[in-house]
């Protein structure tokens, strides 16, 4: 009896050690993952979820601002769909025609074609293209500028741009940066000549880690996959792969709010350190 159990292995200590490893495996995913499940959580998902409506049904004319095309679609586009089902004008502006426009001659063409499908579907009233080049948006003059023109000729009560001071993780480019900031220091200049900054537009900065507006995206669920599907070009696999994708971001977004589906946004204050960035 002794001489057996001395032979055998001993499966309860395997099955231990097993356990062990499993669980200090799953801790150091846990605590890899967690800044990135923290952007998906709202300091206050109640009222993140609140606000909603203040923008839903206020605002009457959009000016939604992006780095590349299919960015909007993807961060925003079922937000900007509600919109336009709301009876918003929403304009999209796209700085640049994407991120590797040299590899093909005519790619900003196939891109305006795609980022135009996409405005179709979701009902956006006009699309401006600047048409600066993808990768180099930090670099070039005139950015500025022309988000300010166009946010003078629109004068839109509600603006939309990527945030540039907290970012999500996964979303940090230097064009990303560099629009989200034109449309700030836009914001901030022409804040000037209103007295006291009263008539200034609401700002939504979308692609953001740290976000206190949910917007529930329920009803525009399927026009969103509808309208991202359309930038063919810059798909990556198989079409179907994109509706469970986005779906899952969409749940994922709308967990702490109690939403089936949202995207999350943080409202710029300005008077903020933030506003007026260099
Ligand atoms: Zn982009």
């Amino acid at each position: 009896m002794f001489e057996r159990s001395r032979m055998r292995p001993r499966p309860g200590w395997r099955r231990t050690l097993g356990w062990v490893g499993l669980a200090a495996g799953g801790w150091v995913l846990y605590q890899a993952a967690r800044p990135i499940l923290r952007e998906f959580r709202p300091a206050n998902p109640r009222i993140a979820r609140h606000l909603r409506e203040r923008y839903m049904e206020r605002a009457r004319c959009v000016v939604a601002v992006t780095a590349h095309p299919d960015d909007l679609e993807i961060l925003c586009g079922g937000t900007l769909r509600r919109l336009v089902l709301g009876g918003a004008r929403v304009v999209a502006v796209v700085a640049s025609d994407g991120e590797d426009q040299n590899s093909r001659a005519n790619l900003a063409h196939i891109r305006h074609a795609e980022q135009c499908a996409a405005a179709r579907v979701l009902g956006y009233h006009d699309v401006r293209f600047l048409g600066f080049p993808g990768r180099e948006l930090e670099r070039s003059e005139g950015l500025d500028a022309a988000v300010e023109r166009i946010l003078e000729e629109e004068a839109p009560d509600l603006i939309m741009a990527f945030d540039a001071t907290h970012p999500a993780w996964l979303l940090v480019h230097p064009d990303h940066i560099a629009v989200g900031r034109a449309v700030v220091n836009a914001v901030v200049r022409q804040r000037g000549p209103r007295a006291g900054g009263q008539g200034m537009p609401e700002v939504l900065l979308y692609g953001t880690s740290d976000p206190d507006v949910l917007i529930d995206i329920r009803d525009a669920m399927q026009d969103k996959v509808r309208a991202l599907v359309q930038h063919r070009s810059q798909l990556r696999g198989p079409e179907r792969l994109y509706a469970p994708l986005l779906r899952m971001y969409g749940r994922i977004t709308g967990f702490a709010g109690g939403l089936e589906y949202a995207e999350k946004f943080r409202r710029l204050h300005l008077g903020r350190p933030e506003a007026g960035q260099g």
